[in-house]
């Protein structure tokens, strides 16, 4: 929706394909139906809670911040605050009006949206072929044309043949082509109908929640197309455990606790928050925020996860912590003497792990007893064994090789006029409304890459005409 804006914005005309009955099914569910629409951190913050391929992301970040997002919904009707980490969302708690705003001003902007139409496949052609010339001037700066959510712009002026549109090919890296070998021609829908376009961008999204059409069709285009796809793989998603006794827990949530997960000895991820026990094993910010950390490969190996429950004190303080609490209950049993320190659900799972019997006297607690009970509480673990899968994941890793699109445009470096944004690029990042930044980020950047093009596909086509015309009458005037 955003790349179709900037498109229209640019004067293209822009026809947006979404499989779905409506617009934005996907926003509607995030932040948990209100949106975190972006972040209102520095550039620096920005940058530091993109995981992968940061650096990719510097032109479109640059060209689309996250103050020009706000003063975009601000000035479509969707007023903005800001909460704790610098989570922008709708004033109004909905993220329905983040939609709204969308959808307004694609109205406005007569942006064409086609809405239950599935696009099945996108048409490339040779350089050359069909009368399209490989453009050699290749500026900087220029780039393509209009978009679509599956983002594309169908442009039936356009006549066979009339394309080339330049572009920069900026950062080629090794195996990928200088110059693109095909040019895009356009959009087959599932039902076979063909829209011509003079470029088109792919705005699919991952595979995350399937239900919202995050179908992976975009992954499939693009290796259709010649482009290398990252394996993609759930984040920001649940862990599952091994041990049994943390289903006995589920539904319990530990605030202000400090994990560590290691892969052997060594220490992959540590943070301080807020934990959640499942019936299937471990979520919550701190355990999401780890699954996007640590690389898919290794998260779905064993981990530890170690769980400090009372971070705020030292081992000695803690110690003190417990004699002083015992004083008070000499005689209480084990398991009744431990409510101050433990939440409830986690208190039958504790002398279990301890080895101290709960109906042992807590006067009768040996020194050594007692060190367990604190190594325990300091780190209480559990095993990880893989993660949940893309249906409870909220983003997915992987995607479209970014060294195989432009950084400063979008486009495709091997199809001309073909432009990538948003989650189906190898690019992911932290909860706090990131993800939605470089979903605007790199959909703007796309949209106004792909209206650049367009109005030079329109220069060459008067160019070209003019040229005809002048050759027709020098033609003419020889032949009289
Ligand atoms: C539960 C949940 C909560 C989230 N909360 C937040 C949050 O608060 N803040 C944040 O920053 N991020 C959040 N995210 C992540 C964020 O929603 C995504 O990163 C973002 O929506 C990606 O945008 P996108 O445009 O690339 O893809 P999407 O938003 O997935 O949009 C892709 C669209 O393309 C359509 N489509 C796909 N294939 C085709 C096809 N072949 N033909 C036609 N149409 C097609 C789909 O139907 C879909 O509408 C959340 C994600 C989830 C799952």
């Amino acid at each position: 929706m955003f790349a179709a804006i900037a498109a229209a914005e640019r004067g293209s005309r822009v026809v947006l394909l979404e499989q779905n009955e409506k617009l934005g099914k996907k926003i509607y569910i995030t932040g948990k139906g209100r949106c975190n629409l972006t972040n209102a951190g520095d550039m620096e913050e920005l940058f530091a809670n993109v995981m992968t391929n940061r650096k990719f992301l510097y032109s479109a970040f640059y060209a689309c911040d996250n103050q020009r997002v706000i003063d975009f919904f601000e000035r479509s009707g969707c007023r903005t605050k800001v909460e704790r980490g610098s989570r922008v969302f709708p004033v109004s708690d909905h993220a329905s009006d983040v939609i709204r705003a969308l959808s307004r001003k694609l109205e406005q902007l007569g942006v064409e949206v086609m809405l239950r139409t599935r696009a099945a496949k996108i048409v490339a052609e040779p350089c050359g072929q069909a009368g399209i010339a490989a453009d050699s001037s290749v500026r900087e700066g220029d780039a393509a044309q209009p978009s679509v959510q599956t983002g594309e712009e169908a442009d039936s002026s356009v006549r066979e043949g009339d394309a080339a549109h330049p572009s920069v090919q900026t950062g080629v890296s090794e195996g990928v082509p200088e110059r693109s070998e095909s040019y895009v021609r356009g959009v087959e829908l599932a039902d076979h109908t063909f829209l011509r376009a003079d470029a088109v961008i792919v705005a699919t999204g991952g595979f995350s929640y399937q239900t919202t059409g995050a179908t992976g069709d975009g992954y499939r285009f693009a290796r259709e197309l010649g482009h290398t796809v990252i394996e993609p793989a759930p984040s920001l998603v649940p862990f599952l455990a091994k041990e049994p006794y943390v289903a006995d827990m589920q539904g319990l949530a530990l605030k202000n606790i400090a994990i560590r997960i290691l892969h052997g000895k060594k220490l992959l991820y540590e943070e301080f928050g807020e934990l959640l026990f499942t019936h299937f094993g471990v979520s919550g910010p701190v355990i999401l925020s780890a699954s996007a950390a640590i690389k898919p490969a290794t998260a779905a190996q064993e981990l530890s996860l170690l769980i400090d429950l009372k971070p705020a004190l030292t081992q000695e303080q803690l110690d003190k912590r417990i004699l002083r609490d015992f004083e008070g209950i000499k005689n209480k049993q084990f398991k009744n003497a431990l409510e101050g320190l433990l939440p409830s659900k986690m208190i039958p799972v504790v002398p279990r792990l301890c080895g101290i019997s709960p109906e042992k006297k807590v006067n009768e607690i040996t020194k050594e007893e007692r060190r367990g009970l604190l190594a325990l509480i300091k780190a209480f673990p559990v095993t990880l064994c893989g993660v949940r899968g893309f249906n409870e994941a909220i983003i997915t890793k992987g995607g479209v090789k970014v060294n195989e699109v432009n950084p400063k445009t979008m486009e495709s470096k091997r199809i001309k006029n073909l432009y990538f944004c948003g989650e189906v690029l190898d690019v992911d990042a932290m909860t706090g409304g990131f993800n939605l930044q470089i979903a605007w980020s790199t959909g703007y950047l796309a949209g106004i890459s792909a209206g650049v093009a367009h109005e030079n596909s329109k220069k060459k086509k008067r160019l070209d005409e003019k040229i005809n015309c002048t050759e027709e009458r020098h033609g003419k005037n020889y032949l009289t």
